[in-house]
């Protein structure tokens, strides 16, 4: 089958039939047709659309001679800093089509489905026909997967293992195995947080380094999303009219929905797995197959498409009401250039002085991503706040369409007019930066570009100890020496 269309992605994921719960009752129907899902699924199925025709086509396409079609192009193994640079470009043109809001589209987790298919040296011998058949099956198919490698936010202090367990000791929290047979390993107790769970074909389940902390704990697999047992406990969804395109211009389109993870004795097949009560692997399967830089190259990719996104709104919101002139706005507006500029050069920077790793594939410069990870994760806020200092109440004064549509226009019409644009359009324009900034689903893109990749806190800590800082230290003794 190969690459697949829009059309067959959600006809697919329709008849999977996922436990999917959202608003207290389990989807029962076409999950495409549910209000939370159908914008979402809709720009899905777009993106798969892109790969049958031209000038997209060829971007997001390759001819596999291994597989004798064509496929994706996250499944491909880059081997060239020319294979790295036609992959950001292929992913910079999904994310343009949700404005770089839609973090997880197919190449995010193909990308790490590739890399770990990239890496068998890394998995004990009898794992590695089953990461390669999980791969190859994704090629094959064009699947699309969620991911989970968190425990439940119980009790995160230091040491603690009630985090694991409940209070009483003898209840399961954290997603463990519970037995094994002859067919697989049995999986109890939840996991967070699978941005998109129920609506991708598979769930890969990665160990949650941390807290592993014993045998128990430490598992890797992938298993179909419709696999029994597997229940997916949705948020709210924020897409509130998923056809309004003018009240709720992303979040009617752009909605991925975030879930926890329920394991309720799940069987998990042991061609399923790859990587079983293996402590070693579990604190080095990120690093040493290069899953972690992989993974962000895609996503700074994406969010370099972002903050273009967030310049232009800027702009326009800036030339809309006529507030080009001060500097303070100039000033304003050039912080998200040069934030644009740093991570661009730093996305360069990791794609030129990339470096094949040791399964010879090409993995960009791990200190450029780790910075531009660090550096995003503290100024995209500050992005968000330009956009309110700017906009002002320009963000609360917006009607909806169906006001446009009502015996009061003429009233809109005069009072809302901006210095550049008409009424409609002035309007237009704010609703779309409100509900990248203010709406549930903009404060939800706050904390997702906080948090996606990782805590903040933990990720700075571990740019402090990657780098190397010894030759400054060394000039600084150096300078002393010599007074
Ligand atoms: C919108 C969104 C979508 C997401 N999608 C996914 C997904 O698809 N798949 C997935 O697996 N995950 C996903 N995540 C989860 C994400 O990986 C985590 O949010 C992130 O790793 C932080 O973990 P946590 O949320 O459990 O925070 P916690 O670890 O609970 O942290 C809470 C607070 O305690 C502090 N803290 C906790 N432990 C320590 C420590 N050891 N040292 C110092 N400070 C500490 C933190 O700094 C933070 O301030 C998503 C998160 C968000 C917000």
């Amino acid at each position: 089958m190969s690459i697949i269309t829009g059309q067959q992605y959600i006809k697919r994921i329709n008849k999977m039939k996922n436990e999917i719960w959202i608003e207290g009752k389990r989807i029962d129907g076409d999950v495409s047709e549910q209000r939370a899902f159908k914008g979402v699924l809709k720009s899905k199925a777009s993106l798969y659309d892109m790969q049958h025709h031209e000038p997209t086509k060829s971007y997001l396409t390759r001819y596999s001679e291994v597989h004798g079609e064509t496929i994706n192009f996250a499944f491909e193994k880059p081997t060239s800093i020319d294979d790295l640079k036609k992959r950001r470009e292929a992913t910079q043109l999904w994310a343009r089509k949700s404005c770089g809001t839609i973090g997880r589209s197919p190449d995010y987790i193909n990308t790490a489905i590739m890399t770990l298919a990239s890496s068998l040296p890394f998995f004990e011998e009898k794992y590695t026909e089953n990461i390669t058949a999980i791969y190859e099956n994704a090629v094959k198919n064009d699947l699309s997967f969620t991911h989970t490698f968190i425990n439940p936010q119980v009790n995160r202090s230091p040491y603690s293992q009630i985090n694991l367990l409940d209070s009483n000791q003898d209840k399961i929290i954290a997603a463990k195995i519970v037995d094994e047979t002859s067919d697989g390993i049995v999986i109890q107790g939840a996991r967070l947080l699978a941005t998109q769970g129920g609506v991708t074909d598979e769930l890969l389940v990665l160990p949650s380094g941390g807290d592993a902390i014993n045998n128990d704990y430490a598992y890797a697999f992938s298993i179909p999303s419709n696999t029994p047992g597997l229940k997916f406990i949705c948020r709210e969804p924020f897409s509130k009219h998923p056809t309004n395109t003018f009240d709720h211009p992303l979040s009617a389109q752009f909605d991925e929905i975030d879930s926890v993870v329920v394991f309720d004795h799940v069987l998990v097949p042991w061609e399923r797995v790859f990587l079983y009560k293996d402590l070693h692997a579990v604190g080095s399967i990120y690093t040493k197959t290069s899953l972690n830089l992989m993974l962000l190259f895609q996503a700074t990719s994406r969010q370099v498409v972002k903050t273009e996104f967030i310049l232009g709104l800027a702009e326009s919101i800036a030339e809309t009401i006529s507030i080009t002139e001060y500097q303070h706005v100039q000033e304003k507006i050039s912080e998200i250039i040069v934030t644009l500029e740093i991570m661009k050069a730093l996305l360069q920077k990791s794609e030129m002085s990339a470096i094949k790793n040791e399964f010879g594939m090409m993995v960009p410069n791990p200190l450029s991503l780790m910075t531009a990870s660090n550096y995003y994760q503290k100024i995209y806020p500050r992005l968000i706040e330009i956009l309110h200092l700017l906009g002002a109440s320009g963000f609360i004064t917006l009607p909806t369409e169906s006001d446009f549509n009502s015996s009061i226009s003429s009233d809109l019409e005069l009072y809302l007019q901006a210095k550049n644009a008409d009424a409609k359009d002035r309007v237009q324009l704010f609703r779309l930066a409100w509900d990248l900034t203010m709406s549930s689903f903009g404060t939800r893109q706050t904390q997702y570009e906080r948090f996606f990749f990782g805590d903040p806190v933990r990720l700075s800590s571990s740019l402090y100890q990657a780098y190397n800082k010894k030759p400054y230290v060394d000039d600084i003794q150096a300078f002393l020496n010599n007074q």
